[in-house]
Formats: structure tokens, C-alpha cells, sequence
């Protein structure tokens, strides 16, 4: 457990933005990645008329907007509210929700998009879950064990016999059937926040609660079965072109640093009716038919998003740095691309995080090298979280 926090989490939301250095960053939740061309057109319009001409792509699965002008903020606000991506004024930063990739179209035991609305839509309904820290995080893993290991607070694992409830990551032993998992979930979720109070603090996280998973497990219900051991993350999401289980194909391409320009977005909406973000800072492309996917990948590429899975975009993440970040000792994006580019990465290409200081917002977790800068080069080391 880390020391009791006393003051509630500040991550940013579409309303509540964070004032960095290039104007206020909207994070818009969504829920398991999903977005429909109609919400791609409005957040293309938006980045390009009202911020920095890009969105961003989060560990979460969620998207930012950044360079805005806090006289604008109302005026986002209205726009995605009238695309159904604020549903919530009050609940806008609690929807934190990651759904396994491609589930219900290739692959998985059951299809979780249903949970994904259902769940949404229970968080919406109570008041009470407004109180819930914008870092608290639901998985929805269809069992294929993609996102279960990606440090969620409540989850559900789909498993060969039922589907399990996770508590910080781990298998709580309580077992329900697929449907009735949502309202376990909904239940943990507010089990959650009743031991916050009891133990007081303002925990951001349930594994930094006293005895957390086993006293939010209490007052859900009783194990019924031996743990699992819950699959850790892939390092890398899919790329590339995957069968659908109705024969259609889905594209799987890699943002380079997670930063999509208003064109690409508009090219997305032109392409699917709807599309998945992933944590991995990918975009899914579903549902195209046979003859349709070379094109797509073709106009894809051309704009810069990756399909080669030996790429090393698939292997390099980066914070903001400069000039996003006050706190930033170098421009750090474009330095990564300039190694990329003359194939000059340290550690010889191995996965990498650059960060522009020590706090290296954004490492994915797992075996990183980190490349730290000093204000003087580069440090590059390499530890395990
Ligand atoms: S790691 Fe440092 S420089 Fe980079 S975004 Fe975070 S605070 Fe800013």
C-alpha cells in the first residue's frame, strides 16, 4: 500500500482540462476504444478548429486534444456532447473502461462490446460513481487475456466456465455467469469507494487500500473457485490484417507515438462505420471486405501508420515533452523520430520510453529501456514496473 493519498486525482477530462504548456489538454473518455465514423468527423473538426490539429492516443484506450484555448473548452464540451462522446457531465472522467480487441468479431469466449455499454451506462445511472477517481479502471477481457494484465482496478475475464472478477489485476475467486458479470462489476465498483470511506483516505486505486482486493471481495460475495493466474499484457497489440470470424477483415495499424492528425482521423471515419483505439496506440479498422483491404491499407500507410509489425514505431513510446510539458528538458518527440528515422535508437532498437524528465509519464509497463532526458543528451537505462 502507498501512503494514504489526501487529495483526489487530477487526471484531466473533457470539461476538467489540465492547463499544460501549449494551452488546456481535454482527455475524452472511451469506453472500450470505441468511436463511429460520425464521433471521428466531430473529433477531427475539433482537433483541427479548436486545438493543436491532432489527437492523441492514451495507454487507456482514450483520446486527447491538446493546444485549446480555455475559452473554447465550453465550446468542445457542446460538440461532443452532441456527438454522444460526454454523455455525462458529472461522470465524464470515471468512464475508464478497456475492452479486448476485436471481441465479438475474431475470436475471445464472449463478446464483451454488450458489457462495454452496459457497464457505461451503470456507471452513468448512479450518482454515487461520480466520486470515483478519474484513475480508477475496468477491464472487459473476452479471454483472450489481452487487457486483463493491464492494471485494472475491477475486471472481468471470460473463462471456459464462467467469468471471473478481478480485483487490482488479480482473480478474486467470485464467479458469475456473462450475464450477470456487468452488475458484479457495477457491484465491486461501488464496493470500491464504500471501503474508501470506511478506511478514509482518498485512494485514486484499489490496491492502495488496506488489505484492498480482499476487502472490496467481501463485500461483493464469496470465492467459489481456486484463482487463476491472470494472463500478464502482451507487449505489443496485433498489427496487420486479421480474419473476422464472418470472413470480413480487420486492419490493425500502429500510430506513430500515438498522434493521429485531423486527416487521418477524417480517413478513418471514411473507411469503417466504426473503429476500436486500443491501449497499444493502434487503430482497428473492422468489417472490410475482402477486395477493400488493400486499398485501405495502402491509404493508411500513406500516412504514416504502420502495419509492419518489425517496425520500431511498434516498439517506441514517448511522454509529451517539449512543448507540451513546462516540465520537459528537450523536445522530445522530434528527437525520437529523428532516431527512428536515421535508425539510430538506443539500446539497439530494444522497446524504449523517452521522457523529457524522471517522472516518464506514459511508460507502458513491463521491460522498458528508459531514454531520460538530462537537459545535456540522454540517459538511457533500463528497469522493470
Ligand atoms: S515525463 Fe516529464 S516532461 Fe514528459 S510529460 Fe511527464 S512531466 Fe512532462
Amino acid at each position: 500500500m502507498t501512503a494514504a493519498r489526501t487529495r483526489a486525482d487530477a487526471c484531466p477530462g473533457a470539461l476538467q482540462t489540465h492547463a499544460a504548456a501549449d494551452g488546456a489538454l481535454a482527455r475524452v473518455r472511451v469506453p472500450g476504444g470505441l468511436l463511429t465514423a460520425d464521433q471521428l468527423r466531430v473529433l477531427a473538426a475539433a482537433a483541427r478548429e479548436l486545438g493543436d490539429g491532432g489527437l492523441e492516443l492514451t495507454s487507456r484506450g482514450n483520446v486527447q486534444l491538446r493546444g485549446l484555448a480555455e475559452d473554447d473548452v465550453p465550446a468542445l464540451g457542446d460538440r461532443l456532447a452532441g456527438a454522444g462522446l460526454l454523455p455525462s457531465a458529472t461522470h465524464e472522467r470515471v468512464r475508464n473502461v478497456l475492452a479486448s480487441t476485436l471481441s465479438g468479431r475474431s475470436g475471445g469466449l464472449v463478446a464483451v462490446r454488450p458489457w462495454v455499454a452496459a457497464f457505461d451506462a451503470g456507471l452513468q445511472a448512479d450518482p454515487a460513481l461520480a466520486e470515483l477517481p478519474g484513475r480508477f479502471l475496468a477491464t472487459l477481457d473476452d479471454g483472450r487475456g489481452d487487457v486483463s494484465g493491464l492494471g485494472g482496478d475491477v475486471g472481468l475475464l471470460a473463462l471456459d466456465d464462467g467469468v471471473a472478477l478481478l480485483l487490482g489485476g488479480t482473480d478474486s475467486g467470485l464467479r458469475t455467469t456473462a450475464d450477470d458479470a456487468v452488475d458484479l462489476l457495477l457491484a465491486a465498483t461501488r464496493a470500491f469507494l464504500d471501503e474508501r470511506t470506511e478506511q478514509g483516505g482518498a485512494a485514486w486505486r484499489l490496491t492502495e487500500l488496506a488489505d484492498g482486493r480482499a476487502r472490496v471481495a467481501a463485500r461483493v460475495g464469496m470465492p467459489t473457485a481456486e484463482p487463476v493466474a491472470v494472463p500478464a499484457a502482451p507487449v505489443l497489440g496485433p498489427v496487420g490484417a486479421a480474419e473476422q470470424d464472418d470472413g470480413r477483415i480487420a486492419l490493425i495499424g500502429v500510430v506513430p507515438l500515438g498522434r493521429l492528425t485531423a486527416d487521418q482521423v477524417e480517413l478513418l471515419a471514411r473507411l469503417a462505420p466504426e473503429v476500436q483505439v486500443t491501449p497499444w496506440r493502434s487503430v482497428v479498422v473492422p468489417d472490410l471486405a475482402y477486395d477493400r483491404v488493400d486499398d485501405a491499407a495502402v491509404d493508411l500507410h500513406r500516412t504514416g501508420i504502420v502495419f509492419d509489425e518489425a517496425s520500431p514505431w511498434l516498439r517506441v513510446t514517448a511522454c509529451a515533452g517539449r512543448p507540451g510539458c513546462a516540465k520537459s528538458l528537450a523536445d522530445v518527440r522530434a528527437d525520437v523520430v529523428t532516431a527512428v528515422l536515421s535508425g539510430d535508437l538506443p539500446a539497439d532498437g530494444a522497446r524504449q520510453h523517452w521522457a523529457g524528465c524522471e517522472r516518464r509519464c506514459g511508460r507502458p509497463r513491463g521491460d522498458v529501456v528508459d531514454v531520460v532526458a538530462t537537459g545535456a543528451g540522454y540517459r538511457v537505462s533500463s528497469t522493470r514496473t
